[in-house]
């Protein structure tokens, strides 16, 4: 069968431009849908980029992604602007439908559709995403030292932020809508005690102030409406994120948050030659390096299940 190609990657962020990297310079001539809106993944919608290794000086994301794009394209990946609508992957030619209807098919498929950031739904949010919005304090908190700082959340990421972030920042405030935390007890405790961490409770923002810069937020409480000004110029949104695995659902395990389940450390799933990697499948870690070094390890892992049916 001719039109069966190797491997298909759906996703473009850095597990699918470096598992594409790494299947063609394999010779495996793979193909990628990167997204019709998103091509480049998460990375796109921010500024600087300081904790890529190799970049002594930091990087854009849009230009990591872009170079990513350059170095799998150069070894022969071919890529299409494009999201994939469906997809059957039960039999040994798993098929994959792209927006015009048509259909592709591949012995391998590498899963990197990534996860979507929960959002406030606030005008501003966006336009300051990278200007005092993140939702990463792994990635953006070094960029707040002595600033306040607002959390929004109350799961146990928001806590770890919050705890995370008081390393840097003047103050930290935790904004929670309800009076009490989901967070598991050892996580609370350990945010009450920290000195430079306060709570509003039962509120929630209603606007994120600033021009070219977050300058503030106005909260509203739930159960009284009055409003009130908290002035930060760091705002870190950890309200949770949802895998984008609709596509996927009926058809591979998911766990009971969404992710995409793999035999870990492999990236295999359920179904012999469907491989899963970066955000799609970790709910833990959430950075570019271990999306790109799980995207290698799908790679790795499609190039030997395809040997093995030579
Ligand atoms: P993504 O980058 O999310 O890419 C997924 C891709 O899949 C997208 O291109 C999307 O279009 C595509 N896709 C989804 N569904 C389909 C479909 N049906 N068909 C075709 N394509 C599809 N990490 C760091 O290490 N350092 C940082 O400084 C940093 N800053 C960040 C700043 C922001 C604002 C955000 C949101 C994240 C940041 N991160 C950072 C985290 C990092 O971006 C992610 O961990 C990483 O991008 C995950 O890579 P991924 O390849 O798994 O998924």
């Amino acid at each position: 069968m001719s039109d069966v190609r190797n491997v298909i990657i759906i996703g473009s962020g850095p597990a699918g431009y470096t598992a594409a990297l790494y299947t063609a310079r394999a010779s495996l001539k793979p193909l990628v849908f990167e997204g019709a809106v998103t091509a480049g993944g998460a990375l796109m919608n921010t500024t600087d980029v300081e904790n890529f290794p190799g970049f002594q000086d930091g990087i854009m994301g849009p230009e990591l992604m872009d170079n990513m794009r350059a170095q799998a394209e150069r070894f022969g990946a071919e890529l299409i602007p494009d999201d994939v609508v469906s997809v059957d992957l039960a039999g040994e030619i798993k098929t994959v439908t792209d927006t015009a209807g048509t259909v592709h098919k591949a012995r391998a498929v590498i899963i990197t559709t990534g996860s979507q950031h929960r959002k406030l739904g606030l005008p501003n949010e966006d336009a300051l995403s990278g200007r005092g919005v993140s939702w990463c304090a792994t990635c953006d908190g070094f960029f707040f030292k002595d600033q306040d700082i607002a959390v929004i959340g109350g799961g146990d990421t928001a806590m770890e932020e919050a705890t995370f972030l008081s390393r840097f920042a003047k103050s930290v405030t935790i904004v929670h809508r309800r009076d009490t935390l989901r967070a598991s007890k050892a996580m609370q405790e350990r945010a009450i005690a920290d000195p430079k961490i306060s709570f509003v409770w039962d509120s929630e923002v209603a606007e994120v102030q600033g021009d070219q810069k977050l300058s503030g937020l106005k909260l509203r409480n739930v159960k009284t409406g009055e409003l009130s000004d908290l002035a930060v110029t760091g705002l870190f949104i950890a309200i949770g994120h949802d895998p984008r695995t609709e596509l996927f659902k009926s058809q591979l395990e998911l766990d009971d948050e969404g992710y995409l389940k793999v035999e870990a450390p492999s990236t295999r799933t359920n179904i012999a030659g469907v491989f899963g990697a970066g955000d799609v499948v970790d709910h833990t870690y959430r950075q570019a390096i271990t999306a790109a070094g799980t995207g290698c390890a799908a790679a790795l892992d499609a190039e030997r299940f395809l040997a093995s049916l030579a």
